[in-house]
């Protein structure tokens, strides 16, 4: 879409060049798709580039991935056949890596889209949907933020995403990195999507960690309007668990679009909760690796190669 309203591009990662009309230009992919005039009652009149950044995509450390705002669906999702974890430190064995295709699949995207779109620009259009929220919220991520007057500060992505289309972002403020702590990275995982159609949007999509001292951390995206955490020590049964996402999701916390009823989500939630709790709590080794489970027959990705709904190569 032609962003006729536009008076202005200016490179820059500087908050204190945002003024009243700017918006941060990333990928541009909801940008360009939504118009000038879906950002508040003004039209834009000003898009601030990150173009020209230069922050690393990804950096990994024993510590932890940081991911900058600016690292794309594309650089994200080759991650886990990076030389920077064949280094045969810690990180090239973290479980939790399976996670990333698995997400960026969620992605339901063309190739351009897929090359375009930054982890900062999903977390910061706040959808539901946002399959790099679900990543980064269900692996504890810290989003950092700076701000107009030369500040920073830190926030989980869980508490980021506040509602449909809305975050913890004030005006000018831009969201600079996430880090992905080691010891989340570090802990068994488990996944579950669920979608109206083949290739269509999540509609609802859970995360499940089983950190190293047996703490249980559900994460449920997509079904809801924003995140919603549950955590556990240790695992509950599964009576448990349907009370704690009693008292964790109110009816009117369930999303309702075009992409499923509130109370199909409702269910769903419910039902894959129980399916990640049953798997977690089995031995390691004992059950299929959620992971590598197939809700979808396999997907014909741009790049013209076949996966399955959680990114592996199919026939
Ligand atoms: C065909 C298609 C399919 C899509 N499917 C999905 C989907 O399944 N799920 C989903 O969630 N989205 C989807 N989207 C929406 C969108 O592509 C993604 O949310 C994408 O990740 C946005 O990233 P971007 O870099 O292109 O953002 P941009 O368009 O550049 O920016 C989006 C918004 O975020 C702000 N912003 C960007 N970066 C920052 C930053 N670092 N700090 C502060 N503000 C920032 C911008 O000012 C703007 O308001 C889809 C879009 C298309 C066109």
């Amino acid at each position: 879409m032609d962003m006729n309203t536009i008076e202005a591009v200016l490179r820059t990662t500087d908050p204190a060049d945002w003024r009243e009309g700017d918006a941060w230009l990333a990928g541009g992919t909801v940008l360009f798709s939504y118009g000038s005039y879906a950002f508040g009652p003004e039209p834009l009149r000003r898009l601030l580039d990150l173009g020209s950044a230069g922050w690393p995509a990804i950096t990994v450390t024993a510590d932890e991935i940081e991911l900058a705002a600016t690292c794309t669906v594309a650089e994200l999702y080759a991650l886990p056949d990076s030389p920077a974890l064949e280094s045969g430190g810690p990180a090239g064995r973290w479980p939790a890596l399976d996670l990333i295709r698995p997400c960026c699949d969620s992605f339901v995207a063309s190739f351009k889209v897929w090359n375009m779109s930054t982890v900062g620009g999903n977390l910061c259009t706040s959808l539901p949907a946002g399959p790099l929220i679900s990543l980064c919220a269900g692996l504890d991520g810290t989003a950092t933020v700076l701000g107009p007057g030369g500040s920073s500060r830190e926030l989980p992505v869980a508490d980021f995403v506040t509602g449909d289309g809305q975050n913890a972002l004030t005006p000018g403020e831009l969201l600079r990195s996430v880090h992905l702590p080691a010891s989340a990275l570090s802990a068994r995982v488990a996944f579950r999507r669920l979608s109206l159609s083949n290739l269509g949007r999540s509609g609802v999509l859970l995360i499940g960690r089983l950190d190293g001292g047996g703490q249980l951390t559900l994460t449920v995206t997509a079904a809801t309007k924003r995140p919603v955490q549950v955590r556990f020590r240790p695992a509950p049964e599964a009576a448990g668990l349907r009370e704690a996402l009693d008292a964790a999701i109110p009816d009117h916390l369930y999303h309702d679009d075009i992409h499923g009823l509130p109370e199909w989500r409702r269910d769903m939630t419910y039902r894959l909760a129980e399916e990640i709790r049953d798997e977690l709590s089995a031995p390691e080794g004992s059950l299929p690796r959620a992971v590598s489970g197939d809700f979808w027959p396999p997907e014909k990705r741009a790049d013209g190669t076949a996966r399955n709904s959680n990114g592996q190569k199919g026939a």
